[in-house]
């Protein structure tokens, strides 16, 4: 079988490797506009997903997520975690709004500790805080990540190609299946009007001394990752497309995480970036679909709208992705 993944983020990458591992016969190219320049790589990368990621169902989210964490977490025990990026990280959330604020739906059925913070923990941050947890996680850096998957992929006869599409069915006269993982961009291959950008700014210091994660109030993150980089955070500007850097934001950013924690007055920063998060209204879309140009038909699955969890959660929304593909195709076959 013919196969076409678009998307070189890492929601494409994710799933031409689930591609490469259950269809060990296909023939797999992954095509992007861009490989080097994705919302992924400005992610920090923490697995950390929000009460309101939804999939179709709420047994098929929690399935993502488990599925998910699993899949990053057997690497974080591999030889090779270093090198594709996982690590596990622990740190605190502190908020003053409400006790809900601290919790945490998906995470706390999830991961090995997720506890409430005691008096003492209270102190290793500035501001009277109300309401804290402790929790232990996963991050993957995608700056090491999706190079490793590239590799990974190469290595399997894998071609990655630079291109970007205007429509997905001038795709269905070569290709068997196609796997639509564009992000932002499915919003007009796909003319899906429930995807809008949610607008990202961090700065990324260099703090070898903080070892620890600490979220608070206003978007206000701290997140160590490789390398001894910390990713400041952030904003969420709804429906908001630039992508220039603005300088009243990263002071804002730099302000909110020293009040938070001082020991970041001495960091460099290193660098600051922006992103656009595609987030898809009620629910990510992870669904199979036949199309037909001209004589030729063709399996699409789409696996796109993951908004600011896509790092996390892409293993999960790919095995599905390659389920529904493999499914469509059997029935296909079927009908002949
Ligand atoms: C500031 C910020 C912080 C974040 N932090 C986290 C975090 O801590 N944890 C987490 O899980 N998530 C986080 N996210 C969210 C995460 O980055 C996204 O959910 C994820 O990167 C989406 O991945 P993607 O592969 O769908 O999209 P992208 O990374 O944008 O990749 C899309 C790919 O499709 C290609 N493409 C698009 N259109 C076309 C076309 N027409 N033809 C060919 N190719 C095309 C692009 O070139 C690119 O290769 C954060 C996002 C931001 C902005």
């Amino acid at each position: 079988m013919k196969v076409a993944v678009v998307g070189g983020g890492i929601i494409g990458l994710t799933t031409a490797l689930q591609l490469k591992h259950e269809l060990h016969n296909a023939e797999v190219t992954v095509f992007a506009s861009d490989f080097d320049d994705t919302v992924s790589h400005v992610a920090a990368g923490i697995f950390r997903v929000g009460s309101s990621y939804s999939g179709r169902t709420e047994k098929i989210t929690r399935e993502w997520i488990r599925e998910s964490y699993e899949y990053y977490d057997d690497i974080r025990k591999s030889q090779e975690s270093s090198f594709a990026g996982v690590t596990a990280v622990s740190g605190y959330i502190f908020a003053n709004s409400s006790p809900e604020a601290v919790k945490n739906y998906w995470m706390e059925e999830l991961v090995p500790i997720y506890r409430r913070a005691t008096n003492e923990e209270f102190q290793l941050v500035e501001g009277n805080w109300k309401y804290g947890s402790f929790f232990t996680t996963l991050l993957t850096e995608c700056k090491l990540h999706l190079p490793w998957a590239r590799r990974k992929l190469q290595e399997t006869g894998t071609k990655l190609i630079t291109k970007k599409f205007n429509t997905l069915t001038q795709l269905a006269t070569e290709w068997d299946l196609i796997m639509n993982c564009t992000g932002l961009g499915a919003r007009s291959l796909c003319n899906d009007k429930r995807l809008v950008a949610i607008r990202g700014q961090v700065l990324k210091v260099k703090a070898p001394w903080v070892k620890t994660f600490f979220y608070g109030e206003l978007d206000t993150y701290i997140i160590p990752g490789f390398d001894s980089i910390v990713t400041l955070g952030g904003t969420r500007n709804f429906d908001s497309e630039n992508i220039k850097l603005c300088p009243h934001d990263s002071t804002a950013i730099r302000e909110r995480c020293e009040n938070f924690l001082p020991v970041l007055k001495k960091a460099q920063v290193v660098r600051e970036e922006v992103g656009l998060r595609p987030h898809r209204e009620n629910n990510v879309r992870v669904e199979a679909e036949q199309i037909v140009n001209g004589f030729s038909k063709a399996i699409l699955v789409h696996n796109y709208g993951h908004g600011g969890y896509g790092v996390c959660t892409a293993p999960g929304t790919a095995k599905y992705a390659v389920n529904l593909a493999k499914e469509m195709h059997k029935s296909s076959i079927a009908k002949l």
